[in-house]
């Protein structure tokens, strides 16, 4: 991640022509290709008219225009459902049998008749299914989301205004939207995807982390990204947090010239380690059975965080324990011989499960989220840790197991029972409630290991959300408060001789990757495209070295001296390689 700043105002204009727009980065990389654009549901009067040529049409128009609406719409999903797997084809399928569905056809159109304007009667009609479809609960309930997404597509359609939604793409493209559910990144084409761009989110936001695990640049907070014209030519930097649109030979020619440089990096493969000899683990971030098989190779040493509440989200039940031990033993043949370390449900938050969080609320991020639904659903923890038991005996590795959002010793111990009671040998808990960091020694007494999950450490400890891009420069690592709560566990760690990992976003920064290092952290989890740089940092600095740079961090006043201070000390070999 690029050091998060205040968003600076824009350069040049929005909209076509060349011009700059600034954000927060994720990730180092740079691309170039077409925007598509993620549409938003068309703003429109609930009285607005659909034209013939320009003018209103009259009453049967307006009724063939709605009736081809519905139709186009129910055969447009019907044919992205029938190119996608999985959940986005199971999501496109049922929106799709929304669409066709007379009753709500029948009933937008009898209104219609009866004089209403279309979108009005489009609009009572879905309000009224949606409040029937909440009433029932359940399944039902869940479907009210893709019904507003049914309105919305017959809505563009019937007033022939661009679909709104993912839009299908034809090539390689830079995505933009104003925002995205992690619903909507599911449904992306990631073959087709080179950069995501956001004008809201926050840099430790689901999407951008989803974005990173995939190895995808991602840009949040840009301003004025959502008016660059479709199709239109626009450069992804990362690094540097910028979006560029129309870019010049020179920038290109920078943009291939650093694809190059990354491919060479990722020609090294040899295990993390300091110039002097001692091992960092460089593990890789992953969300599902597919990442673990795509970034499994000689550059990974493991995977140091598997986010396995990507398995449940888009589901109205639980995955049952077959399915998790399905999932979780392809995981653990894919990194046959390495360390996986799997995390429990993180649900809660930001990434809510029908089935499993409470709704109503009023601070989400400090409610029942992550670890805490033992105290609400303790068959979800133990369906899944038997589950891990199960993937472990079927295929003979030892997998790790770590709960995340842990704020007392006495939650690790009732943990770590749990988990060695489905027969899990090595057992952890993440430090990212600062109680955890004060109190690490505690919590390390009743664990094997510990994982610092720095993106909600720093939410936490900052008292910021870790949505709120606005905030971005307090929710940072290079926060002195939060290095204390980071140089507090390690220091625990390395009394007790027990592993603290890092597996929040600012391990794959190469230069918090070095001050990580130098403050005891014993192993680097990020995404995996971010492993190459940071194993190359590592390697041109020997442990003295990161400690004098850990220790010029802590002695700074503020995160961006912090940063400034190590930049200072780093190799100048590393600064030019790695455009630092
Ligand atoms: C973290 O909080 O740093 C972390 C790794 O967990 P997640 O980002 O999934 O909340
Ligand atoms: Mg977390």
């Amino acid at each position: 991640m690029t050091t998060p700043t205040p968003v600076a105002p824009t350069e040049g204009h929005p909209g076509a022509g060349h011009h700059v727009l600034r954000g927060v980065g994720v990730g180092r990389r740079a691309v170039v290709g077409p925007v598509a654009q993620v549409r938003a549901a068309p703003a429109v009067p609930a009285d607005a008219a659909v034209l013939v040529d320009g003018v209103p049409a009259d009453a049967a128009a307006t009724r063939a225009a709605l009736e081809a609406a519905f139709a186009s719409v129910a055969a447009g999903l019907r044919e992205q459902a029938s190119r996608a797997t999985g959940t986005v084809q199971e999501v496109l399928a049922a929106t799709a049998q929304m669409a066709a569905d007379n009753a709500l056809r029948s009933q937008v159109l009898a209104k219609v008749d009866a004089g209403q304007p279309p979108v009005a009667a489009v609009d009572a009609v879905v309000a009224q299914f949606a409040a029937m479809f909440e009433a029932a609960g359940g399944y039902l309930a869940e479907r009210v989301t893709d019904l507003r997404s049914v309105r919305d597509r017959v809505v563009a359609a019937a007033l022939g205004l661009p679909a709104p939604g993912v839009p299908e793409l034809h090539e390689p493209s830079v995505v933009v939207a104003e925002d995205l559910a992690p619903a909507d990144t599911a449904a992306l084409d990631l073959a087709k995807v080179l950069a995501i761009v956001t004008e809201l989110g926050g840099p430790t936001g689901h999407t951008a982390i989803i974005a990173g695990q995939l190895g995808l640049p991602c840009l949040v907070r840009v301003t004025g990204a959502t008016d660059v014209p479709e199709g239109a030519l626009a450069a992804v930097d990362a690094a540097a947090g910028t979006l560029t649109v129309e870019p010049d030979d020179a920038l290109r020619a920078d943009v291939e010239r650093r694809a190059a440089r990354d491919a060479a990096l990722a020609e090294d493969t040899a295990p993390g380690a300091t110039a002097d000899g001692h091992a960092v683990a460089l593990l890789a971030n992953i969300g599902t059975a597919e990442d673990a098989e795509r970034v499994a190779g000689p550059g990974v040493e493991g995977v140091g965080l598997f986010r396995t509440e990507v398995l449940f989200l888009e589901r109205t039940a639980a995955p049952t324990q077959a399915d998790q031990a399905a999932a979780y033993g392809r995981v653990l043949r894919a990194m046959a011989g390495h360390k996986v370390v799997v995390r429990t449900l993180d649900a809660g938050a930001d990434k809510p499960l029908a089935f499993a969080t409470q709704p109503d609320e009023e601070n989400p991020a400090l409610g029942v989220r992550g670890y805490r639904l033992v105290r609400t659903h303790p068959e979800l923890l133990d369906t899944q840790l038997a589950a891990l038991g199960q993937a472990r005996a079927e295929t003979g590795a030892e997998p790790w197991v770590m709960a995340p959002m842990i704020a007392t010793a006495a939650e690790a111990r009732d943990f770590a029972a749990r988990a060695r009671a489905a027969g899990v040998r090595t057992v952890g808990v993440m430090v990212e409630v600062p109680a955890a960091a004060l109190r690490a020694r505690e919590v390390l007494a009743e664990v094997d290991f510990v994982s610092l999950g720095t993106n909600d450490l720093a939410q936490y400890a900052m008292a910021t959300d870790r949505l709120r891009g606005e905030l971005a420069d307090l929710l940072d690592v290079w926060q002195p408060a939060v290095l204390d709560l980071v140089a507090a566990t390690a220091r625990a760690g390395a009394e007790v001789g027990k592993p603290v990992g890092v597996c929040g976003e600012s391990a794959g920064d190469p230069l918090m990757a070095l001050v990580l290092v130098g403050l005891g952290v014993t192993s680097l989890s990020m995404s995996a495209g971010a492993i190459g740089a940071v194993r190359y940092a590592v390697r041109h600095h020997t442990l003295e070295r990161c400690r004098e740079l850990a220790a010029a961090a802590l002695a700074a006043g503020s995160a961006p001296d912090a940063r400034a201070a190590v930049l200072a000390l780093v190799a100048d070999e590393v600064r030019g390689t790695l455009g630092l």
